[in-house]
């Protein structure tokens, strides 16, 4: 029998396919957040603070975009909020955050762009849902009014379709038409029809305005993944404008995580999406930023963007019988995490690092040996001592109760030396 080596390999690596897009700007003074084309898929975020609270709202847009969120939306629902949106702007830039805001309008948008000059003007994109810009006669005009301030102040637009707030006379003539066919569609089917239709619809009545087709960036969200999935994969076919990605309203917590990474993925892999969020409902107390790293680890995961040095850690089990491992890597991830915002300028590459922590002698050597530095625990019944593995040698042994505080320091020396500045010769 031939052995497969011997023969053309036929195992394909995986890849995420490409999708062309045009590409849109976000500017906010020099900084250029470019989405879409061949530009690496974005992270986004969005406050759940009142922005009439300008101090609070100004602090958790510097922690999100310090947690890697590369745009960040906020509400922008009263005249108060209008008012408010130039002096977070200004308290940002004070603080040295140059990270693009976006305004989310319902209802009143064309209202607050044309009477707050100062807001439209601070904000470096608006997502304009044509499901809440007014009935009847007024839908069209007050739409006109928000794509006109677009182009006044030369902002890109996110036409933002949602399954919870769909345009209802559009569905409900879609309804009508379907009901007319010789063989109807499923109502599921007409829904998806809608959500697309909605947003095709709103970005040629946008460029009919003068909107450049390239400043427009569409979403079609809903909050199912199989769905989401579908919807976006005929919108993709459909057009090239950049696409905005998410699964509205995920949920909180592990199933929040997780719907928004399965239907995420699924489309990422596909090409499909140029910029993503995941709408996490906060556990009491999280920090909003978990929304931005699971964006991040999301990417990350696909092979797509690289954010932060990876840690590699096994699950643990009967070998292992304390917790010094769980604790070693969660203390290495954290400490990591805490340093990119410094780092990333720093230390310019230290994003590739690959950190290995590993419970016990069956897979730590073998895995430490992988990484660029790495450490295998003992397990139970071993002798207590942790062999460090350094671009692939064994270098040292660590032993004692100080174990973790030393690999981290030798992790830190490490990243000095591989990705510090380079001395002249
Ligand atoms: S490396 Fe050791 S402790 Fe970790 S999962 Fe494998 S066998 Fe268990």
């Amino acid at each position: 029998m031939t052995h497969p080596c011997a023969t053309d390999c036929a195992i394909e690596s995986a890849q995420p396919r490409p999708r062309r897009s045009a590409q849109a700007r976000i500017v906010w003074g020099s900084r250029v957040v470019t989405v879409g084309g061949d530009a690496p898929v974005r992270v986004q975020s969005m406050t759940n603070t009142d922005t009439v609270d300008v101090i609070g709202t100004a602090i958790q847009v510097k922690e999100l975009a310090l947690a890697g969120s590369e745009v960040v939306r906020i509400t922008v629902n009263t005249p108060e909020a209008a008012q408010a949106v130039p002096h977070v702007r200004e308290q940002l830039d004070r603080m040295g955050i140059d990270t693009p805001l976006v305004g989310d309008f319902h209802y009143n948008g064309h209202t607050l762009l044309t009477e707050y000059p100062a807001c439209a003007e601070a904000l470096s994109k608006y997502r304009i849902n044509p499901g809440n810009v007014g009935k009847g006669d007024k839908h069209d005009r007050q739409f006109s009014q928000m794509i006109e301030a677009a182009v006044r102040w030369n902002k890109p637009v996110r036409i933002g379709v949602n399954w919870g707030s769909l345009d209802q006379e559009l569905l409900a003539q879609m309804m009508d038409d379907n009901s007319c066919r010789a063989q109807p569609w499923q109502a599921k089917q007409v829904m998806y029809e809608a959500l697309i239709s909605s947003a095709l619809q709103s970005a040629e009545r946008a460029k009919s305005l003068g909107m450049a087709h390239e400043q427009i960036i569409l979403s079609c969200k809903v909050s199912g993944v199989q769905d989401l999935v579908a919807v976006y994969r005929e919108l993709a076919k459909r057009t090239d404008h950049p696409l905005h990605l998410g699964l509205t309203e995920a949920g909180m917590g592990t199933k929040g995580t997780v719907a928004s990474s399965v239907a995420l993925a699924i489309l990422l892999q596909e090409g499909i999406g140029d910029t993503i969020r995941v709408s996490l409902t906060p556990q009491p107390g999280e920090s909003r930023t978990q929304e931005v790293v699971i964006a991040s680890e999301i990417l990350q995961a696909l092979g797509l963007r690289i954010f932060v040095p990876s840690v590699t850690a096994c699950p643990g089990c009967g070998r292992t019988t304390s917790a010094t491992f769980q604790e070693l890597a969660k203390q290495i991830d954290d400490f990591l995490r805490l340093q990119m915002p410094v780092w990333r300028h720093q230390y310019p590459g230290v994003e590739q690092l690959k950190v290995a922590v590993m419970g016990c002698i069956v897979n730590g050597p073998g895995e430490s040996k992988h990484a660029d530095i790495g450490i295998s625990l003992p397990g139970t019944g071993e002798a207590p001592a942790a062999p460090v593995f350094i671009d692939g040698e064994k270098r040292l042994t660590l032993r004692g109760e100080g174990i973790a505080r030393e690999f981290q320091v030798l992790v830190e020396n490490y990243i000095q030396q591989r990705f510090g500045a380079k001395q002249p010769a």
